[in-house]
C-alpha cells in the first residue's frame, strides 16, 4: 500500500488484500463489509473464453465498474445537496456530464440512468456528441439539462433547437458572438423559443497546465463587451427572456478552492449584472475543473493533485454564489457543473501484461581481459587509459569517468574510420561500463516490455506528461526486488512510461518469472476520463478489449456483464482505408502460385494462419489463437 500509495489515490475504491492482490470496492465506503472484487480474478475470468461465452478476449483490457460510476455521481450530488442545505441556499444543484471525457455508449447511458433521480444531464461539444446526448437523454428525466457548448454552425444550432422541440431541456451556450445571429434566425424559422446561455471569458486565471482556457486571453468565451452586445441584440428582437444561463470554465484540475471561489465569485457578479440588465437568468454553469488526486498527495501545487475533496469543492461553489447573489439581492440560481474527470476517472482500470524485462548487464572482465584489451588499443588511446588508471588509483572518480568517456569517443572514431574492429569496440564499451559500475553510476533500472501502446491507451502521458497510478495487480505480498520503466510495443522512442506518481522515474517491480511462470499483470488506474477518446492508432494498435463488471453474490463476488473484444487487425486496417478482404485474397493468390511452382508446402495452413492474423488483435498474441504459429 505504502509503496504505491494506494490509500492516497485509491480510497475508497481500491486497496490491497492479504494475498497481495489489488481489490475493488465498487460502492466505495458504503460497502466496507461486502466482498471485495479481486482484479486478478476478473482478468483470469475475462481471458478464459469458456467462462465468457466462447469470446476470445485478449489484453490489454479495460475493466469498467458501473457501480463506481454510480457512487461518484451520488457522492457529487450529495456533496452539493449538503452544501445547499447547510448554507440555506434557496435553489439546487443540477449537474451535467461532458460526454467528451468518455463517449462510450454504456457509460453515457449509465450516467443518464443513475442520474435521472436528481435530474443529471449531459453536455455536448460537437454535432456527433449532441446527437448521442439527444438520444440518451430521451430515456432520462425531462428536467435534465442538455448543454450545447463548442463552436457551432447552422446545422449544430438547428439540431439543438430540434432537441428543444422534442422537449429536451436544451440550452445553446454561445461560444462566439457570431453564433447569436444564427440562433435567432434558425429559431424563428423553426418556430422554437430557444434557451440561450453565454460562455464568459473570466479574468480569473488558472495558472496550472490546464489554465490556457482561462483569463482574458483564453481561447474561449465572450468578453464583457460582447456579452453586453448580446443582451442588447436579444432585447432589440424581443428575446431577452431567452437568455437564462451564464457559463464559464477556467480549466481542468483546478488546484485549490481559493482559485475556484475567485472564479465563481467573478462569474456570479456577471450573473447578477445580467439580471440587472433584464435577462431572465436561472442557471449558473461553473464548467468542469473538479480535480482528481492522481498521486494521493492532496497538494494544491501540482497538476496531478488537488488540495480539496468533493465536499470542499461543493461548499466553496455554493458559498461564493450565495454571497455574491445576496449582496446584489438576486435570487439564487440553479447551480450546474460540468464535471467530467471527477465523475469517470475512477470507474475503469486498464490491465496490461509485462512480457519481458531487459537490463543491460555489465560484462564480467578479468584483469587478463583488461590487459589483453589494453594491448589492442590504438596508440593514441593508451594515454587515455593510463590517465584513467592513475585517476582510479588516486580515487578521483570524476576524472576517471571523464577519461573513460574520452577513451570511448576515440575508439568510436577509430571504428568509424575502419581501424578498430567490432570486438575491440565491444571491449571498450565493456571497460567503460565496468568503470561506471565500480564508481556506482551505472544504470540499475530495467526496462519492462509491456503488451500495450502508450499512444492508444495513455495518450495524456505522451501528450502532456500526465502521470497515472500504475502498479502490479498481484504479488504485492512479495517485496519488489527491481526498479523498472515500461516500454510499449510501438517502434517509437516516446512509447515508454518513465515518470510515475510521486515524481519517481522508475517503478518498484518484481522479477518476471520464467517461461512457465505466472504472468505479470499491471494496472493503470484513474484513466477513465479522456484517455479512450484521445487515444490514437500509432503502429495500428487499436483499443483494448473491454469488460463491464458488477458486484454479485456468487462465489467470486462479481459477474462480467458485458465483454467486447478490442479491434482486430482487420478493423484497424480498415480505419486507414485498407480492405482486409482484398488484402487476404491477394496473399492467398500468392500462396497458390507458390504451391503451384514448388508443390504443396502447407499452403492451406499458411493461408489459414494469415486469415487468423487478420482476425486477431494487433497486440502480442499468447496461446493457441496466435495466427501463424497455429498454422505451423
Ligand atoms: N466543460 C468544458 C467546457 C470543458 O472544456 C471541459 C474540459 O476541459 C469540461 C467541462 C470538463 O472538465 P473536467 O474534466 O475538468 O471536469
Amino acid at each position: 500500500n505504502a509503496l504505491y500509495k494506494v490509500d492516497g489515490w485509491g480510497a475508497p475504491y481500491f486497496s490491497i488484500n492479504s494475498s497481495g492482490h489489488v481489490t475493488v470496492r465498487p460502492h466505495g465506503a458504503e460497502t466496507m463489509n461486502h466482498q471485495e472484487i479481486d482484479l486478478l480474478k476478473v482478468v483470469k475470468k475475462a481471458t478464459d473464453s469458456k467462462s465468457i461465452g466462447g469470446l476470445d478476449l485478449q489484453l490489454p483490457l479495460i475493466i469498467r465498474f458501473p457501480d463506481v460510476l454510480k457512487n461518484r455521481l451520488e457522492c457529487l450530488q450529495s456533496a452539493f445537496n449538503y452544501a445547499v442545505k447547510s448554507q440555506n441556499y434557496t435553489s439546487h444543484y443540477q449537474g451535467v456530464y461532458p460526454v467528451k471525457c468518455n463517449q462510450d455508449r454504456f457509460l453515457v447511458e449509465d450516467i443518464v440512468k443513475f442520474g435521472s433521480a436528481f435530474r443529471f444531464g449531459l453536455e455536448a461539444g460537437s454535432k456527433p456528441e449532441l446527437l448521442l446526448a439527444m438520444s440518451c437523454l430521451c430515456k432520462g428525466s425531462s428536467e435534465s439539462l442538455l448543454i450545447c457548448n463548442g463552436f457551432k454552425d447552422v446545422e449544430y444550432i438547428s439540431l439543438a433547437l430540434v432537441a428543444r422541440k422534442l422537449l429536451l431541456n436544451t440550452v445553446i451556450v454561445l461560444e462566439q458572438e457570431e453564433e447569436l445571429d444564427v440562433v435567432i434566425d434558425v429559431s424563428l424559422k423553426l418556430g422554437v423559443r430557444p434557451v440561450i446561455g453565454v460562455r464568459a471569458k473570466l479574468r480569473t486565471k488558472h495558472s496550472g497546465h490546464f489554465g490556457s482556457t482561462s483569463g482574458e486571453k483564453g481561447k474561449f468565451g465572450l468578453t464583457t463587451t460582447q456579452i453586453i452586445r448580446v443582451v442588447k441584440k436579444l432585447y432589440e428582437c424581443g428575446m431577452l427572456d431567452c437568455f437564462q444561463l451564464l457559463h464559464f470554465h477556467i480549466g481542468s484540475q483546478i488546484p485549490s478552492t481559493g482559485l475556484l471561489a475567485d472564479g465563481v465569485s467573478e462569474a456570479a457578479q456577471i450573473y447578477c449584472e445580467l439580471v440587472r440588465l433584464g435577462a431572465c437568468m436561472k442557471f449558473i454553469d461553473i464548467g468542469g475543473g473538479l480535480g482528481i488526486d492522481y498521486d494521493g498527495s492532496k497538494s494544491a501545487n501540482s497538476d496531478v493533485s488537488v488540495g480539496y475533496g468533493l465536499e470542499e469543492y461543493a461548499m466553496a461553489v455554493v458559498q461564493a454564489v450565495k454571497f455574491v447573489c445576496d449582496r446584489n439581492s438576486v435570487n439564487h440560481p440553479v447551480i450546474c457543473s460540468e464535471s467530467g474527470r471527477a465523475l469517470v476517472s475512477h470507474h475503469s482500470v486498464l490491465i496490461f501484461e509485462a512480457v519481458s524485462a531487459s537490463k543491460y548487464t555489465v560484462p564480467a572482465m578479468s584483469s587478463f581481459d583488461i590487459q589483453r584489451f589494453v594491448e589492442q588499443l590504438p596508440e593514441d588511446a593508451h594515454l587515455d587509459y593510463n590517465n584513467l588508471s592513475e585517476s582510479a588509483i588516486r580515487g578521483d572518480y570524476e576524472a576517471c569517468l571523464a577519461y573513460a568517456d574520452q577513451l570511448k569517443q576515440r575508439c568510436v572514431e577509430k571504428f568509424k574510420d575502419g581501424s578498430l574492429d567490432i570486438e575491440q569496440l565491444a571491449a571498450t564499451d565493456g571497460l567503460c561500463d565496468l568503470v561506471a559500475k565500480e564508481i556506482g553510476v551505472s544504470d540499475s533500472v530495467s526496462t519492462y516490455h509491456v503488451n500495450m501502446s502508450v499512444f492508444t491507451s495513455i495518450p495524456d502521458f505522451w501528450g502532456i506528461e500526465q502521470v497515472f497510478p500504475i502498479l502490479p495487480i498481484h504479488r504485492l505480498d512479495e517485496r519488489p526486488t527491481k526498479r523498472g520503466i515500461l516500454s510499449d510495443l510501438t517502434c517509437d522512442s516516446d512509447g515508454k512510461i518513465d515518470k510515475f506518481i510521486g515524481g519517481e522515474s522508475s517503478l518498484p517491480l518484481h522479477e518476471l518469472e520464467g517461461e512457465n511462470g505466472t504472468k505479470y499483470y499491471l494496472g493503470m488506474f484513474l484513466g477513465g476520463a479522456y484517455q479512450e477518446a484521445l487515444g490514437g492508432l500509432h503502429n495500428l494498435f487499436g483499443g483494448p478489449s473491454v469488460v463491464r463488471v458488477s458486484q454479485s453474490d456468487g462465489p467470486f463476488g462479481f459477474a462480467v456483464t458485458r465483454a467486447v473484444p478490442g479491434p482486430s487487425c482487420s478493423d484497424v486496417l480498415r480505419s486507414m482505408q485498407h480492405e482486409p478482404e482484398i488484402m487476404f485474397q491477394t496473399l492467398k493468390h500468392r500462396i497458390e502460385e507458390f504451391v503451384h511452382d514448388e508443390g504443396d508446402m502447407g499452403g492451406a495452413m499458411i493461408a489459414g494462419g494469415i486469415a487468423q492474423s487478420f482476425h486477431n488483435m494487433p497486440y502480442l498474441t499468447v496461446g493457441s489463437s496466435c495466427g501463424l504459429t497455429a498454422a505451423n
